[in-house]
């Protein structure tokens, strides 16, 4: 059997853990090479070294990358090439939700500048050092985790992290109708909340996960690996005629008004 990404080349950020490690598993997995990049040295590695022991050796190579630095972005896309040949896919994945990430009157500036530093100069960096490689492949995919957050208000807040997200969603719909006739799709991939590292740190109370849980109708958090199959359809020739969605994987969250009891 074929796999769904035979023959190409992709970059994930943030592929030390969550969405980021399960999309590096299942791209190799459909016969991609995989270049895993995050700032976390140990974990970024360990999922590229478990790639080539579990799928194949050469399936996969750590890059150690801040998404916050343009100069790390840049040289993990020479990386991918000089690597791999070519680069076809990219997926700016990476993202943080700081703690200390509030309301418009208690959110510190610092707080606001390093979530765009990351979140938002990160996934446009990602696309500025992206687009040029994709040309030289003769096209391909580019795929910007944002969130539902980018749609929903929570009384909740985390000003900083929403308005990242937001950018997020405006930035790839305006790169997808550019970049349109030059055979470079951009997509943006709106998870509802997953059950991940980032976001089990923050609702670290059976009672904080019940507060959100009322407002998904399928009554669960999401799974990592569905982003992922979500990000690998985005990523192969299958979506040829998707550009600039804001792809909803959220359990029905975004389209409820009333859940179900
Ligand atoms: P995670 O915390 O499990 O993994 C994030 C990874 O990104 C980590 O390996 C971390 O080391 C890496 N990273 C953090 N800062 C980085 C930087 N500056 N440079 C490079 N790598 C960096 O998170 P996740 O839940 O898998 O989230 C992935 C993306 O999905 C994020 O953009 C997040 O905002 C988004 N998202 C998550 C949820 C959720 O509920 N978990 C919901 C909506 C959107």
């Amino acid at each position: 059997m074929p796999g769904r990404l035979n023959g190409k080349v992709a970059l994930i950020t943030g592929a030390g853990s969550g969405i980021g490690l399960e999309a590096s598993f299942l791209f190799a997995k459909e016969g991609c090479k995989v270049v895993c990049a995050d700032i976390n040295e140990q974990a970024g590695q360990a999922t590229a070294t478990k790639i080539n022991a579990d799928i194949g050796a050469n399936s996969a190579a750590f890059v150690r990358v801040d998404v916050g630095k343009e100069a790390d972005i840049a040289a993990a896309v020479a990386f991918a090439e000089k690597t791999f040949g070519k680069l076809h896919i990219v997926f700016n994945n990476a993202g943080i939700m700081h703690p200390a990430d509030d309301n418009a009157e208690t959110t510190e500036e610092k707080i606001w500048d390093l979530t765009m530093q990351i979140n938002v100069k990160g996934v446009w960096w990602g696309c500025k050092h992206a687009i040029p490689a994709l040309r030289r492949a003769g096209g391909g995919s580019i795929i910007n985790t944002a969130s539902f957050v980018a749609v929903r208000g929570a009384a909740t807040p985390q000003l900083a992290y929403t308005t990242s997200k937001g950018a997020v969603l405006a930035m790839t719909r305006e790169l997808a109708v550019i970049h349109a006739r030059e055979n470079i799709r951009f997509n943006a991939l709106c998870p509802g909340p997953i059950r991940t590292p980032l976001l089990m740190d923050f609702l670290n109370t059976e009672e904080k996960k019940q507060r959100r849980l009322v407002h998904v109708p399928m009554g669960r958090f999401g799974e990592a690996i569905e982003q992922a199959n979500a990000a690998l359809f985005l990523a192969s020739d299958e979506s040829s005629f998707c550009t600039g969605t804001d792809f909803m994987v959220d359990g029905g969250l975004s389209a409820a008004y009333v859940t179900p009891e």
